[in-house]
Formats: structure tokens, C-alpha cells, sequence
């Protein structure tokens, strides 16, 4: 009885803290100031955020303004907020040709350029069937260009053929050879589809080693004529111009709010977006050429903006850490920068408590991607319950990976506990894919009611989980359940 009358006074007290959490909520969580947030960073002046981009800079620059504007403390490494992220984008070549005995064939056409640069080449040429380590160590290779099949035979994948080609490359480059072409012909991936994949400019994270420059070439074998065209002797000349590396900063903008508790302030709740999109791109049928960005991922840096703003009102025990990461879409890039060089010990941030949006077509929900993977699950529930909506994960489209595909990865792969929270998305349908990366992602078609109770209902789990009891940690059994032991020393 006693042990009864125990747990039924701590869980009034549990709701009572709720009550408080929540009220605090109702109060700082503005709707018209959520607006104004998202008209700006979704508007055509910002040119869809690209990364590097004029708009993303400006963008960059009123976030950080937002967070001293609201009281957020900056970390002594990175006074104006700013984390320099360093990058180089690779600008693909303009022109390139590679000529044989019988044939001369164009880059893109017939042939990508996977690693090397600019350069006038001319040599002899060894085919051999896969250029397996084995037989580059049989064959003569020194000075000479690789001419192989893709893959090794076994795997017909071209996920498969794409990772052995990094092995084939440094095994190549072991051998002396002076680059290796590989023949490809795959029904999986078409040419065309390849070349679009595959070519065009990127944007990579400067991580300051020499470039790795061994020439490495597909090429495509359609009706096997790069197979007919080269034999062993063969002189070639290969020509490559116009491709051009360039470095540039990034800016990952972060911040910190100190906890109230003695003890707990030493962990910190991390509230994560990335505030970049896609830029400018092609026009849609109404002409419109700006990938606005307004879900993707306006909305989630309007998370991080709206838990500011609360936070600094009334901080929770556990200290909170602001971030929002640049060059999201080139592979996220910012995230992972910043967990390798993070102004706080990751044995520190106990969660990371990101948003993400690629759309929604449910606004009776709120979806979080690993709603489960954690132990803050029930607090998690708890917030978006308190706002009238049905919690929900990506079990009708786990095929879509969506918990390996956001910034939140970066940190779950350290072992730090990582949901992301989004808008309600029940089915990746054509409501997702109609503004998914399009220019349609605008801001005059989001519903802010639903957004303001999306937006108390994110506040609200990041207040409890900021005050929880317990440190939240991994479900034993996820996949990052070991990874998390090893980090926090458990
Ligand atoms: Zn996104």
C-alpha cells in the first residue's frame, strides 16, 4: 500500500513538473514569431540555401544574430558563434577525351572521371580481366594504364563494383600503374543515370590531406566497345581541362544554454537542424527555379530557434547545446564536422535532439524518426500528446532509411542517443514528393497551426528530456546500443 501511495505521489509530482514544462512552453513558443522566422529563411532573397552560396551566408547571419539576440552563450572557441567548417568544391572538367587506335571517345559520353585531374597523358595500356590485387601483381603495370571490368565478378552490384574500385585504385597505385579505366555495363544503373550520379560538382569537407589524384575511370562498355577498343601495347592519350578545386569556409552556428542543476548541467541536451538546402536548380512547369527550402529544412531550424528562445527564459537542470549545421545536403557535412570537432567533450552531450523535414501529409501527427531506439521514448510521447497529436515513426517506409540519412547519424554513430522530430508523415507518397527537393517547398503552402503545435510539442520534449531523472540512453539491443557504452564509459 505504502509503495503504492509512494509511486502515486511521484508521478503527480511528474505531472506537475509536466504542467510547469508546459505552461513555460505556451508562454515562450510564439506564433507569430515562428512565422516571421520561416517567411525569412524560406524566402526567395535566400535563393534556397545552397552550399556555398551567398543566401546560405545571410541566412547564417541571422541565425546567429537570433541566438545573442535570445541569450544563448557562445563557447569561448567560437565567440561570434560561428564554427568555420573548412570545405573545397570540386568543379568537374570541362572538357576531356581519351583517344585510342581505332577510337576517340568524350568525357560523360563514354567515360567519368571518378578521381584524377587536369593532365595530358599519353602511354601504353594493360588490360587485364578485373584488375584484382593478384593480377596486378602478376602483370607489368609500372607507368602503364589499367584497362579492367568493373567489379571482380562475384558481386553484379554496382554499390559492390563502386567500393571495389577504391581498393582496385590503391592496389593499382601500389603496382606504379598510371591510372586504371574500368568497363561498365550494368542493366541495375544505366549510363545516362550513372553519368548523372556520378558527374558534376561537389562540395567535400577540406580535411586538409593531399588530394588523391590516381586517375580512376569508368567507362562505359555498351555493346562492348570499350572492351574492343583497347588490347594490351595500345598507346593512348588521354586529355582532361577545366576542373578546378576550390577551399571556401562553411559556418556551423552553435551555442549554449547552462542547466540550473549542480549535477545535471554537466550533460547537455543538444537541439540540432541544418539550415542549408539545395539552391537553385531547374525550373518546375510554373517556371519557378528557387528550391526554397521551407520544410527542408526551414521548419527544423525553427526547432533549435523556438528551444533558444525557451530555454533562455527558464534554462532546464541539464545544460542545452545549440547547433545548426551548414552543407547538410552534400552529404552532412556540417554534422560530421562538428562531432569531430565539437567545443564540448561528446561524452557530455547526453542526447541530441534533432529535426528534419523532407515534407509532411499528416498534421495529426508528429513523426519521430527512432521514437523507440531511445529511453526517452515515453517523455517523448508525453510532449506530443500534451498537444492533441499522435506520436508516429517511419515503420511504413523504413525502407527509406531515414535515421541513417539526417544529421542525427553523426551523432547516434559516437553512441550519443539521437531521435530526429519531424512533421507528421504516415506514408512517403506523392504528398512528399510533389515538394520533396522541389521548388514547390515554399512557405505560403505550410499550415501554421499545425506548425504551432508542432512547435510546442518539440519544446515541450526538449524541457523533459532536459529535466529527466534518468540520462537517456539507447534501448540495449539498437544498433548503436555499444557504440553509446563505449562513449559514456557505461
Ligand atoms: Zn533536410
Amino acid at each position: 500500500m505504502k509503495k503504492v501511495i509512494i509511486a502515486a505521489l511521484m508521478m503527480s509530482c511528474g505531472v506537475a513538473w509536466a504542467q510547469k514544462d508546459k505552461k513555460l512552453v505556451d508562454k515562450t513558443v510564439s506564433k507569430q514569431r515562428m512565422e516571421a522566422h520561416l517567411k525569412f529563411l524560406a524566402s526567395d532573397a535566400l535563393r534556397g540555401r545552397d552550399t556555398p552560396s551567398q543566401g546560405l551566408e545571410v541566412a547564417a547571419e541571422y541565425l546567429r544574430t537570433q541566438l545573442e539576440y535570445y541569450g544563448v552563450k557562445p563557447f569561448p572557441e567560437y565567440p561570434d558563434y560561428f564554427q568555420p567548417v573548412p570545405f573545397k568544391k570540386y568543379y568537374k572538367p570541362e572538357r576531356g577525351a581519351l583517344t585510342g587506335t581505332a577510337d576517340t571517345f568524350q568525357i560523360e559520353k563514354d567515360f567519368l572521371l571518378l578521381k584524377g585531374s587536369n593532365l595530358n597523358w599519353t602511354g601504353e595500356v594493360v588490360v587485364l580481366p578485373y584488375a584484382t590485387q593478384e593480377e596486378l601483381e602478376e602483370a607489368d603495370v609500372a607507368g602503364k594504364l589499367v584497362v579492367c571490368t568493373a567489379g571482380d565478378g562475384t558481386d553484379e552490384s554496382v554499390r559492390a563494383w563502386y567500393a571495389l574500385a577504391k581498393e582496385k585504385r590503391l592496389w593499382a597505385q601500389d603496382a606504379g600503374a598510371a591510372g586504371i579505366i574500368e568497363l561498365y555495363q550494368s542493366p541495375q544503373i544505366p549510363w545516362p543515370l550513372l553519368v548523372k550520379y556520378l558527374s558534376g560538382d561537389k562540395v567535400m569537407l577540406d580535411e586538409g590531406e593531399d588530394e588523391d589524384e590516381f586517375l580512376t575511370i569508368w567507362m562505359s562498355n555498351a555493346e562492348r566497345k570499350g572492351s574492343k577498343a583497347f588490347s594490351t601495347g595500345d598507346t593512348v592519350t588521354l586529355e582532361i581541362a577545366g576542373s578546378k578545386v576550390e577551399k571556401f569556409n562553411g559556418h556551423n552556428i552553435v551555442g549554449y544554454v547552462e542547466g540550473s542543476d549542480s549535477e545535471l548541467k554537466s550533460q547537455y541536451v543538444a537541439f540540432t537542424a541544418h539550415y542549408d538546402h539545395v539552391g537553385v536548380g531547374a525550373p518546375d512547369s510554373t517556371g519557378d527555379n528557387i528550391y526554397n527550402g521551407a520544410r527542408d529544412n526551414a521548419v527544423g531550424t525553427v526547432t533549435v530557434l523556438e528551444a533558444a528562445k525557451n530555454l533562455t527564459t527558464k534554462p532546464t537542470k541539464r545544460s542545452s547545446l545549440f547547433v545548426l549545421f551548414t552543407a547538410e545536403e552534400k552529404g552532412l557535412l556540417g554534422s560530421k564536422y562538428f562531432v569531430d570537432n565539437s567545443p564540448l567533450p561528446l561524452n557530455e552531450i547526453a542526447f541530441c535532439f534533432n529535426s528534419d523535414n523532407g515534407g509532411y501529409n499528416n498534421t495529426s501527427m508528429a513523426t519521430v524518426i527512432g521514437l523507440d531506439r531511445t529511453t526517452a521514448e515515453d517523455l517523448l510521447i508525453k510532449a506530443i500528446e500534451t498537444y492533441g497529436l499522435t506520436p508516429g515513426d517511419d515503420a511504413n517506409y523504413k525502407d527509406q532509411n531515414l535515421f541513417d540519412r539526417s544529421d542525427n547519424v553523426s551523432f547516434a554513430s559516437k553512441g550519443i542517443p539521437a531521435p530526429s522530430f519531424g512533421m507528421g508523415v504516415d506514408a512517403f507518397d506523392e504528398d512528399i514528393t510533389r515538394t520533396y527537393h522541389q521548388p514547390a517547398d515554399e512557405f505560403e503552402t505550410l499550415d501554421m497551426d499545425y506548425l504551432y503545435t508542432f512547435y510546442r510539442a518539440y519544446v515541450l520534449a526538449g524541457r523533459l528530456i532536459g529535466n529527466m531523472k534518468e540520462t537517456p540512453f539507447w534501448v540495449e539491443g539498437d544498433k548503436y546500443y555499444e557504440a553509446g557504452k563505449a562513449l559514456y564509459e557505461k
